[in-house]
């Protein structure tokens, strides 16, 4: 049985944006795919993720800094 797993949290997510030099966590790019502008993500989010969580392309399996 596999122990592949993606834990659901902006750093997961494929709308996640990267960091910039003024932006801590990233922003969000899901708001760009509604035609509005990328958003900053909020602290209370970004580790949990929210309810448009997508799993990054190309990112299966296990997430560095998972717990065991
Ligand atoms: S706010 Fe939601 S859609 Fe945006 S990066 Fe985080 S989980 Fe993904």
């Amino acid at each position: 049985m596999t122990t592949d797993t993606v834990t659901k949290s902006c750093w997961t997510c494929n709308f996640h944006d990267g960091w910039g030099p003024d932006t801590f966590l990233g922003r969000c790019k899901y708001f760009a795919t509604q035609g509005k502008a990328a958003k900053d993500i909020p602290p209370e989010i970004v580790d949990k993720g929210c309810k448009f969580w997508k799993e990054k392309a190309g990112k299966t399996g296990k997430i560095e800094g998972d717990e065991e």
